[in-house]
Order: C-alpha cells, then sequence, then structure tokens
C-alpha cells in the first residue's frame, strides 16, 4: 500500500483525465491521496474532488506564492471550506525565497496566520519551503508552542534542519526529484530515519524517472518508495507501509494502518508476535509506549494473543520467506508451547526458523529449555546489552529482584551447548562498551551483532 501525500490533481493538467489518472494510481496500490490546495479555488475544487473518492482527501490552504492576496475574508473562505470533514490537512502553506512571488513579510505573516488556525483547530499543516529555512523555522518557534504538526513536504533543506525539525515533532516528505540521476543528498536520506518520512509525487510537477520530462501523476508514487528502498535495503513494499502508516499518524486517513499484528513481513523475512509481556522493562524498548516497527503495530492484548493454529493459519506458505522469527515487543519465550509447536509445523515445512529473546528462558521456567529448542529453532539472536551485571539491571529493568546477566549468560551457553547456532546483539545506545560486549561473545563462541536502536531484524 502507498499513500500519495501530496498531488495538485485539481489543477487544469488533469481536466482531460482525471478519473483515469485515479484509477491508474489505485491499480499501483495508491490507497489513498491527499490532495493539497494553494488558494481558495483550488481548494474548494480539491475538497470536490475529495467528495467524489473515498480515498482522496483534502489539505485547505494558502500557498506562499498566493500569499500576496490573502485578507480576512480568504481567510473566513478557508474556515468554511476546513468544515468539510474531507479537509484534514492546512496547506500548502510556506515561505518560497526562491521565486519570491510575494514579498517575504507578507509570505511570513500568511503563514503565521495558518499556523496559528493549524492550532486552533488541531489539524496538521503542509508546509512548502524553498530557500527559506532559517525564517521558517523562525516563523514556527515563535508563533506555536511545539502545538502544531506537520509535515515539509518535497524537502530541500539539509540534514541537521530536518534532524531538528523531526525533533519537533515534524515529519519529512520526499518526491520524485530523489530519484534524478544528480539528486545529491543520497546520504540524507540514509540518515533521516524512515519512522518519519512520507512519501508524495507533487504532481503534475516532478515527476520521477523513467518518466521525468512528462507529466506526472500519483500512480508514480511506487516509483520513489522504490528509489528509497534501494537507499534503505527496505524492500519498496516495506517503504510503502512505513510512509503510509506516518501519513496516517498525522492525517487519520487510513486506519487499517494500524491494525495489530501477529505476523508481519519486513524485508523478506516472516515475523510472528507471540506476546508483548516481558520480564524486562528496557530503557531503550518502546513495549509500554508505542510498540511499532517499520510500520507493524504490535500492541497486541494478552487476551489477543493468537494460538498456534492461528499463527500456522497466518503465516500461510512459510517457503516464501528466507526465514520466520519469533520476535515481537515482548518476550517470545513466555508461550514456550506456542513457539514449539508453530517451530515444529515451521521445520515440517522445511523453514530456517529464528528466535529473538532476552534470554530469560531458563529463569522463566526454572528449567534448561534449550534442548527443547533442538530441531525447532535454527539460530537465536539473544540481547547482551551490555557487559557487567550492574549495567543491566540498570538498561533492563527486571521483573525479578536479584541479577539476571549471569543467569543470561548460562543460557547462551546452554543453548551453544545444545549446538544451537547463537548470535548475541547489543543497541548501540550511549554507555553500551561495545568491545567488552564483542569480547563475551567470543569467548562464549557466539556471534556478534549490534543493532540500531528500533531496529527488527
Ligand atoms: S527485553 Fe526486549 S521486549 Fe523486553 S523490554 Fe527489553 S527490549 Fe523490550
Ligand atoms: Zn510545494
Ligand atoms: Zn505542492
Amino acid at each position: 500500500m502507498f499513500i500519495d501525500s501530496h498531488t495538485h490533481l485539481d489543477i487544469d493538467r488533469f481536466d482531460e483525465d482525471r478519473e483515469e489518472v485515479v484509477e491508474r494510481a489505485y491499480s499501483k496500490d495508491v490507497r489513498y491521496i491527499l490532495n493539497i490546495g494553494t488558494d481558495v479555488e483550488s481548494s474548494r475544487k480539491s475538497l470536490g474532488i475529495a467528495r467524489d473518492h473515498d480515498f482522496i482527501f483534502s489539505a485547505v490552504g494558502v500557498h506562499p506564492h498566493d500569499a500576496v492576496s490573502y485578507n480576512d475574508d480568504i481567510k473566513k473562505s478557508l474556515s468554511n471550506l476546513l468544515k468539510d470533514e474531507k479537509a484534514v490537512a492546512i496547506g500548502e502553506i510556506g515561505l518560497d525565497y526562491y521565486r519570491d512571488y510575494s514579498p517575504r513579510d507578507v509570505q511570513k505573516k500568511v503563514f503565521a496566520d495558518q499556523l496559528l488556525m493549524a492550532r486552533d483547530t488541531g489539524l496538521p499543516v503542509v508546509i512548502h519551503v524553498r530557500d527559506a529555512w532559517e525564517d521558517v523555522e523562525e516563523v514556527i518557534d515563535s508563533t506555536t508552542n511545539g502545538d502544531v504538526k506537520g509535515v515539509f513536504h518535497c524537502y530541500s533543506g539539509d540534514l541537521e534542519t530536518a534532524l531538528r525539525l523531526i525533533k519537533k515533532g515534524f515529519y519529512i516528505s520526499f518526491g520524485g526529484n530523489i530519484t534524478f540521476k544528480n539528486y545529491k543528498n543520497v546520504e540524507m536520506l540514509n540518515e533521516i530515519q524512515i519512522e518519519k518520512m512520507l512519501i508524495e509525487t507533487d504532481c503534475p510537477y516532478l515527476t520521477p524517472e523513467p518518466f521525468r520530462g512528462k507529466r506526472n501523476e500519483p500512480g508514480y508514487v511506487p516509483l520513489v518508495a522504490q528509489r528509497l528502498a534501494d537507499i534503505k535495503q527496505l524492500s519498496v513494499e516495506d517503504i510503502g507501509r512505513i510512509t503510509a502508516f506516518n501519513a496516517n499518524r498525522l492525517f487519520g486517513i487510513a486506519p487499517e494502518t494500524e491494525e495489530v499484528k501477529i505476523v508481519y513481513k519486513i524485508r523478506d523475512s516472516l515475523y510472528v508476535n507471540p506476546t508483548i509481556r516481558c520480564t524486562a522493562d528496557c530503557v531503550f524498548c518502546a513495549r509500554l509506549i508505542d510498540p511499532v516497527v517499520k510500520g507493524h503495530n504490535l500492541n497486541i492484548l494478552e487476551k489477543d494473543e493468537p494460538t498456534a493454529e492461528e499463527a500456522i493459519r497466518l503465516i500461510g506458505d512459510p517457503l516464501q520467506y528466507k526465514e520466520v522469527v519469533f520476535c515481537g515487543y515482548g518476550e517470545p519465550t513466555l508461550r514456550l508451547d506456542f513457539i514449539k509447536t508453530v517451530g515444529a509445523w515451521l521445520k515440517s515445512k522445511g523453514s530456517i526458523v529464528r528466535l529473538n529473546t532476552n534470554g530469560h528462558g531458563n529463569l522463566i521456567y526454572g528449567r534448561n529449555i534449550a534442548p527443547e529448542l533442538v530441531g525447532i529453532i535454527d539460530e537465536i539472536s539473544i540481547s547482551l546489552n551490555t557487559h557487567s551485571a550492574s549495567h543491566y539491571e540498570k538498561i533492563m529493568r527486571t521483573v525479578y529482584d536479584f541479577d539476571t546477566f549471569d543467569p543470561m549468560l548460562d543460557f547462551i551457553r546452554k543453548c551453544l551447548a545444545a549446538d544451537i547456532k547463537v548470535t548475541i546483539t547489543i543497541v548501540d545506545i550511549p554507555g553500551v562498551d561495545v568491545e567488552s560486549c564483542s569480547n563475551i561473545a567470543r569467548e562464549l563462541g557466539a556471534e556478534f551483532k549490534v543493532r540500531t536502536f528500533n531496529e527488527v531484524g
């Protein structure tokens, strides 16, 4: 699924074949479109298009190019248009010092005024900026108290600014220009987390390769996703799903993206989510705050934890995946019987099966469970987290009233003794001594992997 978060389908270049364009987008799995107004007239037309299609929504606003025409009557018209249920954002608004079609002080005033409208209505904003990064932040900071959320569309700023805007709660959106051969900021795309990105076409402008030079349309947004997938080493499906999830978080237009997942795909691996319960409460873990991984909501209630039969049904043909991994936002071995049943079935089908665990399995059951996993789990990833018992307790905040570092190490030894391949993982948060952790792994005879914060797979 893809969401094109920024289109201009209302303009006359689509008058001849608007319906075909929209249908083509839908057939390319573009499930939602946010069409953006640039003045009162285009906002009104945009809302009309949105009303005619379940999956099209609209932003309403005055573009910086048209700031000079802004007055009280226009403001009133915008307020009225915003009452429409298909109006889900204010935009596009902002500053454009590249074209300078409206005087800069007028642009700033009009931008500030529409930011206040966003604050009053609680709606997100779609921001357009060209060559005005300092001023745009200045207007936002002086107008709002961090209580306006939104997206910077077709982002052309630098990495530092992007990271600062993300910290302030904004999303960053990228369009067809990232597919151009002369696009210079590939490194920046790598650095900005996908969890904060949206994708767009900005059609009819900025047509992605290989159609550059032709009229752009929302059906080309998968090409933008493909470029990001190549850069971020994810699948195009992953990019589509994650950016759709993000767009829904911002605009609330695709509630199905919040559906809780029992099995979920990332790249070409399938993950099984047995539980969100855990024997720890790690300082870096989003389990109790917002358990989302790569656009998958894993917030499963205990009463909804899957049975083995249910999981097997949802997995379908396991051989279509490179591997199947037991990994939720909780400790999978709390559901040992589930893992044993599903794992045995997976092995009978010829799958490669992995288990991601915090290594507390033997503590949970008061016995050595490693031999029970033989022939069921091919590889276990165990979170070592750090190299010392005291730091481990500080990071993990376990439910036990005794040190669990040594029992966890012992579990690793038992798994290795049972001939199960073990990878020891750590998360690269400040204060973790990577070298000492790597030494522990080497001494135990396990593989070692440093994971970036919040990364699965
Ligand atoms: S052990 Fe894993 S699931 Fe449990 S709190 Fe720590 S990071 Fe989260
Ligand atoms: Zn724009
Ligand atoms: Zn635009």
